[in-house]
């Protein structure tokens, strides 16, 4: 992807200009501290071996431990992993976690295996990448289709190592020490970053109209809290298409229907409607909550929404988001739009640490807290220097590590 279609580095390359920092330490900052590719051999059911390879990349730990999911995907590269894992040094940053940015994955296609393959995969490969990971040193979570199995697979690969150790991985299932509210959480923040922005932006958020593709995890509970605090959803989608209703739908029914079948197919209400047809509907709030690059060259034009609030990573092209500068469509980036997740998983491994579980209304009234300030100060730069919020995001972000990096340097 060039730069200027990538809005990660174009907006860190926008970001470092703005804050003056000079090329040398934003190249420093840029690059990864370490990279780890490693062979991954397992076991079929048959007894033939398999080899796959897999990856952690270790961005930055100036503030933290390394922070960052694995993924399993046929699509998973160095580049890829490479990428994903600065992300999360500027992420965790802008919501001030005490972390810094790593990912993980395999190229792999999951599906093409059993459970038992995989967790003989899973076990493998984090034995491989165990020389690199620790407590306070590398902390890996869920991502693209690994889940909390797997994480507890992990957990127990790494504890028979060094000890039980349930602090190693976050995003494991409630027996093990995950938290409260995790499954919620990036919906959750979304929803928040959504009530935030319609203050700012003077949108009635009571009776405003909302668009979100995506009906997974993330775009179900962003629509759950924004029915709660009185929004009206007018269209949904999932990859079996879209659902639209001019005057909201039933989101309570929806999520249940969602909940059970893993699909919003064959819900009775709403007209039927393509992807495509959803973007362009009329709204306040559109919410691309499903895959990267959906708004695109292609279908830029035709959106007619007045803010866009990423809660998938990348859902917006950069040469897009330039367009829509231009027509004055506001995009508040993934990077603050959806870290509830990171924040809740933060949460997890302070519980952990601590040894100590909080109820599911301390850790929601504190990833509130989260989001609510860093949306403010992202606000606050975005108002100062008349840069979009992406802009102001990456530039809250770098100038905390680059304060923490300086004062490690000396
Ligand atoms: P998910 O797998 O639970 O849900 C994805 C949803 O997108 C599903 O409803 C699926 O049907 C839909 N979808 C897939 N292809 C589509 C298409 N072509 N058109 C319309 N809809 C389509 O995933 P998720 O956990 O909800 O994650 C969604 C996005 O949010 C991803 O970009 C992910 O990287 C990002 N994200 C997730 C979290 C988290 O905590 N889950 C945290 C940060 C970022």
């Amino acid at each position: 992807m060039s730069s200027s279609s990538n809005p990660t580095s174009s907006a860190y390359k926008k970001a470092v200009e703005k804050l003056g920092l000079k090329p040398n330490i934003a190249r420093a900052l840029e690059l990864p501290d370490r990279e780890l590719t490693v062979e991954v051999p397992f076991r079929k059911d048959n007894g033939e071996l398999e080899s796959v390879i897999g990856f952690r990349v270790q961005h930055n730990n100036t503030r933290g431990p390394f922070k960052g999911g694995i993924r399993y995907h046929q699509h998973v590269d160095i580049d890829e992993v490479r990428s994903l894992a600065t992300l999360m040094t500027w992420k965790t940053s802008l919501l001030d976690i005490p972390y810094g940015g790593g990912k993980g994955g395999i190229g792999v296609d999951p599906t093409k295996f059993s459970k038992t393959e995989l967790e003989r995969m899973s076990r493998r490969f984090f034995r491989a990448i165990d020389p690199v990971i620790g407590v306070n040193v590398d902390i890996p979570a869920p991502d693209v289709n690994t889940n909390a199995q797997v994480m507890s697979w992990f957990m127990d690969e790494y504890s028979q190592i060094h000890g039980y150790s349930p602090a190693i991985v976050t995003g494991k299932p409630l027996e093990l020490g995950g938290s409260e509210g995790r499954e919620a959480a990036t919906g959750k923040g979304t929803a928040v970053i959504t009530r935030e922005t319609s203050e700012k932006w003077g949108i009635d958020l009571k009776n405003c109209k909302v668009v979100i593709q995506g009906f997974g995890n993330v775009g179900s509970y962003a629509a759950k809290f924004l029915h709660e605090y009185g929004c009206k959803i007018i269209a949904v989608s999932d990859v079996s298409g879209g659902l639209f209703d001019p005057d909201g739908l039933d989101i309570p029914s929806l999520f249940d229907h969602n909940y059970q079948n893993r699909t919003i197919d064959g819900f009775d209400q709403g007209k039927k409607i393509t992807n495509e047809e959803l973007l362009a509907l009329e709204c306040d709030f559109l919410i691309p909550a499903a895959l990267g690059s959906a708004i695109n060259d292609s279908n830029v034009d035709s959106l007619k929404c007045k803010v866009i609030v990423e809660a998938a990573n990348g859902p917006v092209t950069g040469d897009a988001a330039n367009k829509l500068w231009e027509r004055k469509i506001a995009i508040i980036p993934d990077i603050l739009t959806n870290a509830g997740g990171v924040t809740v998983s933060y949460f997890e491994w302070v519980q952990n640490l601590q040894q100590f579980k909080w109820t599911e209304d301390e850790v929601n009234k504190k990833l509130e807290e989260k989001m609510v300030n860093a949306f403010d100060e992202v606000y606050t730069i975005k108002k100062e220097k008349s840069v979009p919020m992406r802009i102001a995001s990456f530039m809250v972000a770098i100038d905390r590590v680059h304060s923490a990096y300086h004062l490690r340097e000396g």
